[in-house]
């Protein structure tokens, strides 16, 4: 396979951390690459408009956001390629970035390779993402003002979500596949009090119907335990079945928590257990998870990388951002 030194640092990831990130490094002349990975833009290229990420008041449509992001990074010289990280070796230095078309030889690298949303697994549901099916409330909640929501999953993010949604929706169905939710006993008792939230346990949802135009209408939900199928109206489907951080390539290199998420060491710092190896936005955070949260540490991982490549002097070998050549 192809070997390339072309980059000093390498940024896996292209939502709004890597992005960010990419950013940042370029306007202090580390020109990275970006490794866009399977869903380039990450998670928000799978929703429709974005209202709470400042700056755009009337709101923008997610994808459109996140090419603007790409487009600002670029501008400066940021260089983005589709290509999937396969794996890597950290142990060494340079480290060195296996994609499915080359690898990379590089002296930092910022890991924002976000985290995805578990999904059902339902055709359906994926051909209605953006139009009425969600994976967030605080982000496409506002938009479901009046309508009846269904929210499946049984643990603390499906508690939140749901109870999160009795502001904007007229009810909402938390619909779980077992008798016993998984959510801690203080986020059940406050869904369970709330008079807008219903509980359907033992219960899957099969089908979602409905159409890019107009939405989802209905569900088929089955109950597994009379294993009956029946049909439930909703304008709104949230998933919150839990996520998975997107760390499998950095398992046995990098230190993750028992959920698989980066663990940062450091106070102050998103320089991971490696030195040169730096993590922002959802592949570190299980609480926040927005795009302004991502960007804003995806900003703090291209200081972070910055000061260090300074301080250790490695960018002699690529020639010192600009502006620094004076003080060596
Ligand atoms: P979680 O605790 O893993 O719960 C996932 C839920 O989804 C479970 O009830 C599970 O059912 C259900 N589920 C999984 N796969 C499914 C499938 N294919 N179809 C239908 N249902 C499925 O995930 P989470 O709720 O996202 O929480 C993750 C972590 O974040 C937890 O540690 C949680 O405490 C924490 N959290 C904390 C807060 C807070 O304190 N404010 C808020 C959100 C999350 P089973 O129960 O049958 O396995």
């Amino acid at each position: 396979m192809e070997r390339s030194t072309e980059f000093h640092v390498v940024v896996i990831g292209s939502g709004p951390a890597g992005c960010t990130a990419a950013l940042y490094l370029s306007r202090a002349n580390l020109i990275p690459l970006v490794l866009e990975g399977i869903q380039p833009g990450g998670q928000l290229t799978i929703t429709t408009d974005v209202e709470n990420f400042p700056g755009f008041p009337e709101g923008i449509v997610g994808p459109k956001l996140m090419d603007l992001m790409r487009q600002q990074a670029e501008r400066f010289g940021a260089v983005f390629r589709m290509e999937q990280v396969e794996s890597v070796n950290l142990r060494t230095h340079p480290f060195e970035i296996t994609t499915d078309q080359k690898i990379y030889q590089c002296d930092a690298v910022i890991i924002a390779s976000g985290a995805s949303a578990m999904q059902i697994g339902l055709p359906s549901e994926k051909a209605l993402q953006g139009f009425g099916v969600s994976y967030c409330a605080t982000c496409d909640g506002f938009f479901f003002k009046g309508k009846e929501i269904v929210v499946v999953g049984g643990g603390d993010s499906a508690m939140e979500e749901a109870t999160f949604l009795t502001k904007f929706a007229s009810k909402v169905t938390v619909v779980h596949r077992r008798e016993e939710l998984r959510a801690s006993k203080i986020m059940q008792d406050r869904a369970r009090a709330n008079p807008k939230i219903e509980f359907v346990l033992n219960s899957t949802v099969e089908e979602v119907f409905g159409t890019k135009e107009g939405g989802v209408t209905s569900l088929t939900i089955r109950n597994l335990k009379t294993n009956e199928a029946s049909e439930m109206k909703a304008q709104g489907l949230f998933v919150a079945i839990g996520h998975t951080p997107n760390t499998k390539a950095y398992e046995g290199q990098i230190t993750l928590d028992d959920k698989g998420y980066i663990v940062l060491p450091h106070a102050h710092s998103t320089q991971t257990n490696i030195q040169g190896v730096f993590a922002s936005g959802d592949v570190v955070d299980h609480v926040y998870r927005q795009a302004i949260t991502a960007a804003g540490t995806g900003c703090m991982a291209a200081l972070d990388c910055e000061r260090w490549l300074t301080n250790e002097r490695i960018t002699e070998r690529w020639g010192l951002p600009k502006g620094e050549e004076e003080r060596v």
